[in-house]
């Protein structure tokens, strides 16, 4: 029925692809997605795919949930929209925000609402230095985040993404950033020490870094970095963007290593990316200069924030986490995709598999492969998707985030066939 037939014509769109060199994409068809239901795709073809990534990290209740559906359309059909801002309010922003509150591990919160991880990244590093400010410390500014962390491509974003190369290429960013070793708690200390404790703004950390490569927290990690964030009153604040609702099996992710944080950053799974929504959990130690009576107006804010039908599908996305008590069984999930990924570690391309916390994983390979056989991480993801399967390349390493509904043989179907797909690829070189 559609005009377009992409997997005979080659003149790509006109659609601007991000993330992407659009010269290698425009060389071939675009892979485009028409359905989707539960872990599965289809593309134009008709033919299927296991969604491996739960397409961005995101949809951790599945594709095709119709009760979200109905739940957006019963409130575009009451009230579309209309921005919290000012004094204006609306029912379902308000009743997300004192469900999100109940469940976050913070002292006292308050919810911000916006569209996303990167708008919320921003709103957390602005109101940090905004605190500071409130607190006759305009001079606390420094933001310290992590190598591999990734925090969206919005101005702060960028400017304390952990790698380098999203930043380049875009002037000046923001100044008094840095970052630290993902891996060290004593590493963070010193950078504290080195810009001088009076200097530092807040610390951001992902409770698994993501999008880098899903790298797990050593022992008692989150717990050194709480006790040196409260020694040296830096605010401490978790990006809980790929983490929460479920992947780690809790709320948001963080609760797993018990440390209470400054604030949470939120987005993806909170709605299961049905309708694009995020956040920030405040604490109150944060939040109480701007809601006492000293007056201090936080000046920022978007247009959408608080959208009424995102709000919507965000409270039937968390219906379904609590009625299908997603929580329990994504740390089953998490077990089984554990052991499937741990067998593909022999292959000769594999140098690592990194999982075990939260239901995502990294498949990491060698360096004699990437360096010497010059195998790419693309060519293994492209060896997979003609097999029916999706995960995602990073430049070392393919990765897995599948939904939370996925079943256990469903899982092994995605690992045997990134399997088959290093074969495959291991064959050529
Ligand atoms: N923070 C983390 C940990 C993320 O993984 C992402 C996106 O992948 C973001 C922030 C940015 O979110 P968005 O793409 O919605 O701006």
């Amino acid at each position: 029925s559609s005009a377009l037939t992409p997997k005979e014509h080659r003149e790509p769109s006109r659609l601007w692809h991000t993330f992407c060199d659009m010269n290698t994409v425009a060389k071939g068809p675009e892979f485009v997605v028409a359905r989707a239901e539960g872990v599965w795709l289809w593309d134009q073809s008709g033919d299927r795919y296991l969604d491996g990534t739960a397409s961005l990290w995101y949809c951790n209740v599945g594709h095709g949930r119709a009760e979200i559906a109905d739940a957006v359309h019963r409130q575009m059909t009451t009230l579309d929209a209309y921005t919290v801002y000012g004094d204006f309010a609306n029912a379902p922003a308000m009743e997300l925000s004192e469900r999100l509150a109940a469940h976050a591990p913070v002292a006292d919160p308050r919810v911000i609402l916006t569209c996303g991880g990167g708008e919320s990244i921003d709103t957390a590093a602005k109101l940090a230095r905004s605190y500071w400010v409130t607190q006759g410390q305009p001079q606390r500014q420094h933001l310290i985040s992590r190598t591999g962390g990734y925090h969206g491509l919005n101005g702060f974003g960028t400017s304390i993404i952990g790698m380098e190369r999203f930043r380049s290429g875009y002037g000046k960013l923001i100044e008094d950033t840095s970052v630290v070793r993902h891996d060290s708690a004593a590493a963070l200390e010193a950078e504290i020490l080195r810009v001088g404790a009076d200097r530092v703004a807040a610390f951001f950390a992902e409770p698994v870094i993501g999008a880098g490569g899903v790298f797990l927290p050593p022992e008692n990690y989150f717990t050194d970095v709480a006790r040196i964030c409260q020694k040296y009153g830096v605010l401490f604040v978790v990006d809980s963007v790929i983490c929460g609702f479920a992947r780690m099996g809790n709320w948001f992710g963080i609760e797993r290593f018990g440390v209470s944080p400054d604030m949470i950053v939120f987005a993806k799974g909170v709605s299961s990316g049905y309708l694009p929504l995020g956040g920030v959990v405040v604490n109150g130690r944060v939040a109480d200069p701007f809601w006492n009576e000293a007056g201090n107006p936080f000046l920022h804010g978007t247009t959408y924030a608080g959208h009424p039908s995102a709000c919507a599908a965000a409270m039937a996305n968390l219906d379904i986490l609590e009625r299908e008590d997603l929580f329990t069984v994504s740390r089953e999930v998490e077990t089984h995709l554990d052991s499937a990924l741990r067998g593909l570690a022999d292959h000769p391309l594999v140098a690592e598999v990194r999982s075990g916390t939260g239901v995502m994983g990294a498949v990491e390979l060698t360096e004699e492969a990437l360096n010497e056989r010059g195998v790419t991480t693309a060519e293994v993801f492209a060896e997979a998707r003609t097999r029916g399967v999706i995960v995602r390349p990073v430049p070392k390493a393919l990765l897995v985030s599948p939904p939370l509904v996925i079943t256990w043989e469903q899982i092994d179907h995605m690992t045997s066939t990134l399997s088959s797909a290093l074969d495959a690829v291991m064959a050529r070189h």
